[in-house]
């Protein structure tokens, strides 16, 4: 996945070893990744055979069922899970009982991640790419997730019908000059397409979709294997599967706290 990175001006501040490069700031828009509805209709979910399992590494970086849309210094970027997580809805232009659907899937995926997330109530900020902090000094915003269009977001803009949703994310971190670079996501957007017509729950669902869009909010990024719900396609399933919690899991709390210097 091709993504935009910039290094922004040095802090310098925090150094003051004679030899030592400065540390500075590094920052990384996500490039937002399409859901798409299927074009035909979808064979049934065939049962996948478990593989060999002595060959599965646990710290694997990528799996066939799950993906990292970023990775850092051998570690998958994510927020500081040790931090609460603000989150907005915008629904005003979406389906009758979307912010039902919308604090269930966050509620999930708070539980398949361990973290905490904090409704700071409805909005009517369009989830859009202006939206995101461009610097680290003001990355306190809630994550919007809400039903917009190719008019009012640039995130849709331009996008076949069949496009359900997308997310942008941004993180920031430091570089310490030395080859040592660590950093967080701080701030998301999340564009469902108002002019699709899906069901609120089960298969194929805005439930479905806000899930997926959610995976990509903390960090996860469309895996190969098309059975799962984090899939470019949206799959015929109604929740998370396996691998898609597998790589909730490893972005959630049990994979630590991250800590920036002088963040
Ligand atoms: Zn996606």
């Amino acid at each position: 996945m091709a993504a935009l990175a910039s290094v922004l001006a040095p802090t310098g501040a925090a150094s003051t070893a004679l030899a030592a490069p400065a540390a500075h700031s590094i920052m990384q828009l996500s490039e937002p990744d399409a859901l798409w509805l299927p074009t035909q209709p979808t064979s049934p979910v065939l049962a996948t055979t478990a593989g060999p399992t002595a060959t599965v590494k646990l710290a694997a970086l990528t799996s066939p069922s799950y993906r990292f849309s970023s990775i850092l210094d051998g570690q998958p970027v994510r927020w500081n899970p040790c931090q609460a997580i603000h989150w907005k809805a915008n629904v005003a232009r979406g389906p009758v009982g979307g912010l039902d659907v919308l604090k269930a899937a966050v509620a999930h995926v708070a539980y398949k991640t361990g973290t905490q997330w904090v409704f700071d109530g409805t909005t009517a900020t369009v989830p859009n790419t202006a939206y995101l902090p461009k610097t680290p000094t003001n990355t306190n915003k809630p994550v919007v997730i809400g039903w917009t269009d190719g008019t009012a977001s640039d995130l849709l803009r331009y996008k076949p019908a069949a496009v359900l949703g997308m997310t942008r994310t941004v993180w920031f971190g430091v570089d310490d000059g030395m080859g040592h670079r660590v950093a967080a996501t701080r701030a998301a957007v999340v564009a469902l397409d108002r002019t699709d017509r899906l069901p609120l729950r089960g298969v194929q669902s805005w439930s479905a979709t806000a899930l997926h869009e959610l995976g990509h909010v903390m960090g996860l990024d469309h895996p190969a294997d098309t059975h799962q719900l984090m899939a470019s396609t949206l799959p015929n399933v109604s929740t998370l599967q396996t691998g898609d919690n597998t790589g909730l899991g490893r972005v959630g709390k049990a994979a630590g706290c991250v800590v920036i210097p002088g963040a």
